[in-house]
């Protein structure tokens, strides 16, 4: 059965779902069995985090929801349908902005629709006033290299939302920056996806960073990658924009609980000690 909480409005249709999902990458050295039996489903307008150790198989479920390739077992859907390759409904953002130096930001965020080559009239005012909304108000004709990371990383989500996506696949996308800037961008893409409905899910390894932006963290482990644990933020921490969720009352409890779950499945922390800064142990 696929999971979604029960607390969570029961009425909420699911846009994505993984049912019985297993990975194996094949190489020349034989396969590596890189996800195992992965049942789960994200509701429309639901923020979900991936949460778990380097090489749990995070990236690979980002990338099996985005159709970049079929599992080796199991179903992905996308509202009931088969995901069967990548789709503008679904958009994806990675900790590499990868924005190209030679064009203005501007044309980086109309990338998609000169490669469809169907960029039309009035694209370019769109594509300023959607970074005039996400803070970059006179980016639009400058280039790449005058902008500080996290600019660019606000000119990769305008880049990513023009394309008017239903769901947000979001790999590590603040992991580059500078805390303060990681904390400002967390709470602009809380809010943008929330006013616009986006259906999210989050790869961190960042903890205090999933428990301040989802409904929900999935909790994986490693070797073959499976699910530990799925835990719900209160809905009083939910409510609240990330930086403020951070300083609320529970979000220290939330941490603790996901810190332990990792500890003991992921990556052999000791309970209750060195939390450090929250990020997942690495391999
Ligand atoms: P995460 O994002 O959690 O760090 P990944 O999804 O990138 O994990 O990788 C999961 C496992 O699959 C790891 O053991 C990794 O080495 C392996 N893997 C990932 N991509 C490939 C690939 N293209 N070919 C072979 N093995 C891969
Ligand atoms: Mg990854």
């Amino acid at each position: 059965m696929p999971m979604l909480s029960k607390d969570r409005n029961g009425e909420r249709n699911v846009t994505l779902e993984l049912t019985g999902v297993s990975h194996a990458y094949v190489g020349v050295r034989g396969a590596r069995l890189a996800l195992e039996g992965l049942n789960l489903a994200v509701g429309t307008g639901e923020f979900v985090s991936l949460v778990g150790p380097s090489g749990c198989g995070k990236t690979t479920v980002l990338s099996l929801l985005a159709g970049l390739f079929p599992p080796s077992r199991g179903r992905v859907l996308l509202s009931g349908q088969p995901v069967r390759g990548p789709s503008a409904r679904i958009g994806y953002m990675l900790q590499q902005d990868y924005l190209f130096p030679w064009r203005t930001i501007r044309d980086n965020v109309l990338i998609g629709f000169d490669i469809a080559g169907n960029r039309n009239a009035g694209a370019s005012e769109a594509a300023d006033a959607l970074l005039a909304e996400l803070g970059l108000p006179d980016a639009g004709g400058r280039y790449p290299h005058e902008l500080s990371g996290g600019m660019r990383q606000r000119a990769a989500l305008a880049r990513t939302l023009i394309a008017g996506p239903d769901v947000l696949l979001l790999d590590e996308p603040f992991s580059a920056l500078d805390m303060t800037i990681k904390l400002q961008l967390e709470d602009l893409v809380w809010e943008t996806l929330r006013k616009l409905g986006k259906t999210a899910v989050l790869v961190t390894h960042d903890l205090a960073e999933a428990a301040a932006m989802s409904e929900r963290v999935v909790v994986l482990v490693a070797d073959p990658g499976t699910i530990a644990d799925v835990v719900d933020v209160p809905a009083e921490l939910r409510r609240l924009k990330p930086t403020e969720a951070r300083k609320a009352q529970g979000f220290n409890a939330l941490f603790d609980r996901l810190w332990k779950r990792i500890g003991r499945d992921g990556g052999g922390a000791e309970e209750g000690g060195g939390v450090g800064d929250g990020e997942v142990p690495q391999e």
